[in-house]
């Protein structure tokens, strides 16, 4: 059991608080994010959710459901730094974020808070935070948010807990490859359990999440699957999209996120290299994915990236001064190198 106390603590004098998502959201840190301010918001405070751009679509019923009065819901991006009314909270918090290069934009708003938490479940010992609460077990962040709201007393009559319930499910369903994936434990199972028992079935959650693939997707998906690379006799899948690309299906960035667990699940493949095109023209963002043979999150940290052992990321910027090229076989260099039987 983590040490909740010291977030109540140093919490508990803050009336306006900030929680704050990592770039590029999912559905665990928008997830984490609302239950955990669905949550704070029974104790008279004001939350703030603020993401750096708008989550994906399919996360819609979180992020588009209407909120109590005093929680709101910012897209920092869309608020434009300059002229935004964010105000800085007396507390801010980061729920799901490894390190603070991942706050992107953000970063100076959060550490203008006088108090800073951070909760998340990435291997990482980063100490950005005042206060953090980090368990690498838990399978998704939203995993500690159930934990926390559960060290209350009489958590189950709480306001929101449907709310908490299906946004804890949603973090727990993404994170886990619905259930799939090795960071899934008994508690991982238990947890779900129990939010379905208080917010009733959540397979429309999966529906939502995952049945609503546009035909853009499907044109994406029809071009990408013909462009799969190989390497290391086929241990190796690399995949790489362009803009260009995408813009030639019309799929949106959304789109991209099956296709990193989707090499994955090609016969022989131990890694899953997707290259997907970055904020800025020459920037790539990369996805990986592993199973027992290779630990990603090491390969990431080699290129500044983090992540988990099965599921990690990183960026190349052309600055660093190597071409993409070389940037390339140094990756998959570092996967062979890396490599356990
Ligand atoms: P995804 O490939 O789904 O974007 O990310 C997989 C995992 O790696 C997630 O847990 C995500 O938070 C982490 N991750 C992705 N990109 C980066 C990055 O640039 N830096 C770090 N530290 N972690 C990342
Ligand atoms: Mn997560």
């Amino acid at each position: 059991m983590q040490d909740w106390k010291q977030i109540s603590e140093a919490i508990t004098g803050a009336s306006v608080i900030n929680v704050f998502t990592h770039i590029h959201s999912d559905g665990d840190c928008v997830g984490s994010a609302f239950a955990l301010a669905y949550f704070l918001s029974n104790f008279g405070k004001k939350i703030n959710i603020i993401c750096e751009e708008k989550p994906p679509e399919n996360l819609a019923h979180i992020y588009e459901a209407e909120l109590p009065e005093n929680i709101n819901f910012y897209v920092y991006d869309e608020n434009n730094a300059a002229d935004t009314e964010i105000p800085c909270g007396d507390a801010a918090i980061a729920v799901d974020v490894s390190d603070s290069k991942r706050l992107g934009a953000r970063q100076e708003l959060f550490f203008k808070a006088p108090v800073t938490v951070r909760i998340d479940h990435h291997i990482s010992n980063d100490t950005f935070a005042n206060v953090t609460v980090c368990n690498s077990q838990w399978a998704a962040t939203a995993e500690g948010i159930w934990e926390y709201v559960k060290n209350y007393e009489n958590w189950e009559k709480i306001p929101y807990i449907t709310e908490i319930a299906k946004s804890v499910y949603t973090g727990i369903l993404t994170d886990t490859g619905s259930f799939a994936y090795s960071n899934v434990t008994p508690d991982t199972h238990s947890i779900a359990a129990e939010t379905i028992r208080i917010a009733g079935s959540m397979a429309w959650i999966y529906s939502a999440i995952y049945e609503n693939q546009t035909k853009e997707e499907i044109a994406l998906k029809a071009m990408a699957y013909g462009k799969v690379e190989y390497f290391e006799e086929g241990k190796i899948a690399y995949l790489q999209i362009t803009r260009e690309e995408m813009e030639k299906t019309g799929a949106d960035d959304d789109a991209l996120s099956g296709l990193a667990p989707f090499l994955r699940c090609i016969k022989g493949v131990s890694v899953g290299i997707l290259v997907k095109p970055g904020k800025l023209k020459g920037q790539w963002r990369l996805s990986l994915r592993s199973d027992e043979h290779c630990d990603v999150n090491a390969v990431a940290n080699a290129f500044g990236g983090g992540g988990h052992i099965r599921a990690s990321g990183l960026t190349y910027l052309p600055e660093s001064g190597m071409s993409f090229d070389e940037f390339k076989e140094k990756l998959i260099g570092e996967v062979k190198n890396g490599w356990c039987d």
